[in-house]
């Protein structure tokens, strides 16, 4: 096993997970970690409103001013701005990291290639829903009002070229276990290395 530092240019293997929204990219990486415990979750900061029945700690959830400041300190290691709210990883650091020797981060495109351009490294794994009138099924279902339905099938057809082409692995999340599977063997694949 990989010595645990805060240092993501050390040894840690670095899984970013990213793909249009609602093709269930937070159902996959949750069931992930569940699946793996040397993979850590990095909690991200948002200023979204938390959905009805999304739990809690689905995210740090501050208001504009505390996000600014935090952009201020140097606090982030990508953020974004997506559909109005942002969105950022935190630095791990001692506080928000428990140590397990990778990590996972589930983030949208632009935020991918600023991780990938500060380490090269990173792995890219693009999901894809297996249609668009399934993600747009699972985008309803999961409670996203039209506006919002919309915006986001919208945002993915313009992204999805650009995730094709910046992955390492492009992954269709049909069923959710075969999905889970496919991601442990790259994981695994890419320890290996
Ligand atoms: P994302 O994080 O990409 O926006 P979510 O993880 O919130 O997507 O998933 C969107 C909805 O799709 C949720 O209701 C989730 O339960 C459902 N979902 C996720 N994966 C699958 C799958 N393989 N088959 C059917 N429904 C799925
Ligand atoms: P949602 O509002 O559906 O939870 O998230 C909207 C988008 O923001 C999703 O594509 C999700 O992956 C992305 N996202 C979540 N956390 C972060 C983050 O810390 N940084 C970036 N760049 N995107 C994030």
């Amino acid at each position: 096993m990989r010595p645990y530092s805060t240092n993501l240019a050390d040894e840690r293997l670095i899984i970013v997970v990213s793909g249009p929204g609602g093709v269930g990219k937070g159902t996959i990486v949750d069931a992930l970690v569940q699946r793996d415990p040397n993979l850590w979750l990095s909690r991200s900061w948002t200023t979204r409103e938390r959905r009805d029945g999304e739990a809690e700690n689905a995210y740090v959830f501050v208001s504009a001013g505390d996000f600014e400041s935090h952009i201020s300190r140097g606090g982030f290691l990508e953020w974004t701005e997506f559909l109005g709210n942002y969105y950022g990883t935190p630095r791990p650091d001692e506080r928000n990291d428990p140590g397990a020797p990778d990590i996972v981060l589930e983030i949208e495109l632009d935020g991918a290639q600023q991780v990938k351009q500060q380490y090269p490294q990173a792995i890219l794994i693009f999901v894809l829903p297996p249609s668009r009138a399934e993600q747009e099924r699972r985008l309803r279902g999961r409670g996203d009002p039209d506006d919002k339905v919309f915006a986001r099938l919208r945002k993915a057809e313009k992204e999805e070229p650009i995730g094709r082409e910046l992955a390492d692995y492009l992954v269709v999340n049909d069923e959710l276990e075969r999905t889970v599977d496919e991601m442990i063997n790259i994981v695994n694949r890419e320890r290996a290395r």
